[in-house]
């Protein structure tokens, strides 16, 4: 293991009684990497990020990351540690505004390290302007547009400090334009040192997106390489057009 590598998945299985949802999986995600995650539904994608998030024991395999097993360790370690998911349906506090709903997260993780005294209120409405939500600060999430609740979750995800975000169908819903707007923000967080992993139905974007790329089908990984090598892979145009 490289000292590069910040999430190192090995051999990852994953059964649901008799059914095999992740049958020995490996991949890594080098730091500052922008890495996607593909594959047809009921592939195991989400399987496979709640092995990594800790929200799912593996069956099989060890999970590394920043070169310390976390296999075993609970999600609130990992997330701790700096790996932090999205969820594919966005959890908002509905009773909080959108500046409250950050400072809850913001506190917790003041309090942990701490830092007694942060300016909780000024680091969330930071991380609004950088989601573009800071004109939002004052509403409650019932009145947000879908892609305003999409940008919250980021934000969300973002006041736990995340090393490595990963998202899971983050911009399901949301009109071409939309996509591109969320496209861009996860550049900008890129090249502020956040790894990315994207898990994405929508072929477009995770093309444009990722450096590299993971196709899974049934369980197994079929391919992995630049997004390239991976839309003209024989074994992938097989499991998209069986689906
Ligand atoms: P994807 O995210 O690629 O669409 P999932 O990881 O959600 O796929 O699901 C992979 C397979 O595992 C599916 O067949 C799904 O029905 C099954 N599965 C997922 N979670 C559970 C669970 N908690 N119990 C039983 N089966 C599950
Ligand atoms: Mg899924």
């Amino acid at each position: 293991m490289t000292a590069e590598r910040l999430l190192d998945v090995q051999n990852v299985s994953k059964h649901f009684g008799g059914f095999h949802a992740l049958t020995d999986v490996s991949l890594h995600v080098i730091a500052g990497e922008r890495f996607g995650l593909i594959g047809p539904n009921g592939s195991g994608k989400t399987t496979l990020i709640n092995c990594v998030s800790g929200a799912l024991p593996c069956d099989g395999g060890k999970v590394f990351f920043n070169e310390q097993d976390i296999t075993t360790a609970p999600g609130y370690k990992r997330a701790r540690m700096g790996l932090v998911r999205s969820f594919q349906i966005p959890k908002p506090f509905v009773s909080m505004t959108v500046l409250e709903n950050l400072c809850i997260p913001l506190e917790y993780a003041a309090h942990y390290k701490s830092q007694h005294g942060v300016d909780v209120q000024s680091e969330a409405r930071e991380i609004l302007q950088l989601v573009t939500l800071d004109d939002k600060a004052d509403m409650t999430p019932g009145g947000l547009t879908q892609i305003e609740m999409r940008k919250l979750e980021l934000a969300r995800a973002l006041a736990a400090n995340p090393k490595l975000l990963i998202l899971d169908e983050a911009m399901a819903g949301l009109s071409s334009g939309e996509v591109d707007e969320i496209i861009e923000m996860l550049f900008r967080l890129n090249e502020r040192g956040i790894t990315v992993i994207m898990i994405e139905h929508i072929m477009r974007a995770v093309m444009s997106f990722s450096e590299r790329i993971a196709v899974l089908d049934a369980g197994e990984k079929i391919a992995e390489g630049t997004p390239e090598e991976v839309v003209n892979n024989k074994a992938v145009e097989k499991a998209y057009l069986g689906e």
